[in-house]
């Protein structure tokens, strides 16, 4: 398949997109930015994380949807190079259809002439 090995690229030690679980297996949270840095800015984290605790998931949300985007839209990319293969190959399953039957009809024709000699 195209496909496979694409959905989830990795760059680092972490997944690129949108985080589902910290590493120490906990559900990621979006939580909102209060810094004077970044005021209102959605984080994702973990429960178990704090400032001073870097081991837990830290990460930008709006930059890991950045990431989605792009990656999706490479999927996306992909899809249409396989929807235009797959449909080249359909019509050519339908010409060479087509010719069967066409083939057939004559050889029924064909019988029909014979049985009546
Ligand atoms: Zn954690």
């Amino acid at each position: 398949m195209l496909l496979a090995g694409h959905w989830r690229r990795h760059r680092g030690d972490r997944e690129r997109g949108i985080p589902e679980h910290c590493r120490c297996g906990e559900k990621a949270i979006i939580k909102t930015s209060g810094t004077a840095k970044n005021p209102g800015r959605l984080f994702y984290c973990c429960p178990n994380g704090s400032e001073e605790d870097k081991f837990h998931l830290f990460t930008w949300t709006d930059e890991r949807i950045v990431e989605d985007v792009e990656d999706l839209k490479s999927v996306a990319c992909e899809l249409k190079t396989e929807i235009s293969s797959i449909r080249d190959e359909l019509d050519a399953f339908e010409k060479q259809l087509q010719r069967l039957n066409i083939r057939n009809d004559l050889t029924r024709n064909h019988g029909g002439c014979c049985s009546i000699l």
